[in-house]
């Protein structure tokens, strides 16, 4: 059944680092020392530890779309990565390119370099793979412990597959586990890996403990690992295990001969990451001044900008009160020049009243008077009339 499709958490995270085996503990050397042979018994039903396809995109997908940062970093590791066949790392970079979305993806690998040939060596350079050679010394001290299934030395054929590398041009760096037989030897391990051309090396202790009984329960030959931070019963390590002050001196004696000779021109993993802790206790100390001396220009530009900001206030606040003020006194003017104009009118307006009102009465009066007249006039004439009439009927009658 195909795996379920599992969206990336939201939002994406700025980035992290995951280290990828798609193969698991699957090899094809059999290292003396190795720890992670041995897994392969925690999955007795497994026989096929092959990373699926549809697991392959999945995961590059999610790789990719989980993380908001620019560049997305794949490291493969095994076992033997190498063991899948280019093909198989073909389709993960084709996936790459499919699910980028604009970001820029790189690749690490990590092989013991066995398998590595012109196919290998053409792929990984054009894709630019940076690759880690596992590689523990000159031949008496790397086949010490690095020896094949049947139990052969592996020198050899590692130098072989490096010579692939170089054709290539593929950009490599060495990773030396520091064992209990070359850490005796640290300057023989250092000159050699400088000798094969590596540019960065990379040196990791070897401690392992011995089965207790929970490993042990288990077919196990090795205990887990303590955990950081918790109790954990005392386990004597394996006789391969580098002892801590034979690893003190191996880094020391190499530290010397480095900081001597090959500052810049050759890159020690652990010593680069000293300095990259100097280093950024710098810079951080510079952010530091800087941010004291930003506060310091903020605070400076903060009472600069409000002793403006209070004198341009109290400009507007006068230019304001200055304004008002003759504001008040034009309302004031313009108010009297109304109050007068419309006292004028109104004085003009009642005077007018007053005289069209006594014409109109003079006027009532005459006409009245007229009609008056002419009432009695009439009244007189009437009565005149009715007299003479009168008289003339009794003359008549007479
Ligand atoms: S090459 Fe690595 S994985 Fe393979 S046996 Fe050696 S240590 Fe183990």
């Amino acid at each position: 059944m195909p795996p379920e499709k599992i969206d990336p958490p939201v939002p994406a995270v700025p980035a992290f680092h995951i280290m990828t085996k798609p193969i698991g503990s699957i090899c094809n050397l059999d290292c003396k020392y190795c720890y992670y042979l041995e897994k392969e018994q925690l999955y007795p039903t497994r026989e096929n530890f092959r990373m699926a396809d549809q697991v392959l995109e999945e995961s590059v997908r999610q790789t990719i779309q989980s993380q908001a940062a620019p560049e997305i970093s794949f490291a493969w590791q095994g076992g033997e990565p190498t063991l899948l066949g280019v093909d198989f790392f073909r389709k993960a970079v084709e996936l790459q390119r499919r699910y980028a979305d604009g970001k820029k993806v790189s690749n690490a690998l990590q092989t013991n370099g066995l398998l590595l040939d012109d196919e290998w060596g053409a792929f990984l350079s054009e894709n630019q793979f940076l690759v880690g050679l596992s590689i523990d010394g000159p031949r008496e001290l790397h086949d010490r412990y690095r020896v094949d299934k049947g139990g052969q030395p592996t020198f050899d054929r590692v130098l072989r597959g490096l010579e692939f590398l170089k054709k290539h041009q593929t950009e490599f760096n060495t990773l030396t586990v520091v064992n209990r037989a070359n850490s005796q030897h640290p300057l023989a391990v250092y000159r050699f890996l400088k000798e094969i051309g590596s540019g960065y090396l990379q040196f990791i202790p070897l401690v392992e403990r011995k089965a207790d009984r929970a490993a042990k329960g288990l077919g196990l030959d090795f205990a887990e690992p303590p955990l950081a931070g918790h109790w954990s019963p005392s386990a004597p390590v394996t006789a391969w295990s580098v002892e801590s002050r034979q690893y003190g001196e191996f880094l020391v004696q190499i530290f010397d001969d480095w900081v001597r000779h090959d500052v810049g021109r050759y890159f020690v993993q652990i010593f680069d990451v000293k300095e990259q802790f100097c280093s950024n206790i710098s810079v951080a100390k510079q952010d530091f001044c800087s941010n004291i001396m930003d506060a310091k220009q903020d605070f400076c530009s903060n009472i600069c900008g409000a002793k403006q900001d209070f004198c341009s206030n109290i400009w507007s606040a006068m230019q304001d009160f200055c304004s008002n003020i003759l504001g008040a006194r034009q309302d004031f003017c313009s108010n009297i020049l109304d109050a007068k104009q419309e006292f004028c009118s109104n004085i003009l307006g009642a005077k007018q009243d007053f005289c069209s009102n006594i014409l109109g009465a003079k006027q009532d009066f005459c006409s009245n008077i007229l009609d008056a007249k002419q009432d009695f006039c009439s009244n007189i004439l009437g009565a005149k009339q009715d007299f003479c009439s009168t008289i003339l009927g009794v003359k008549q009658d007479f």
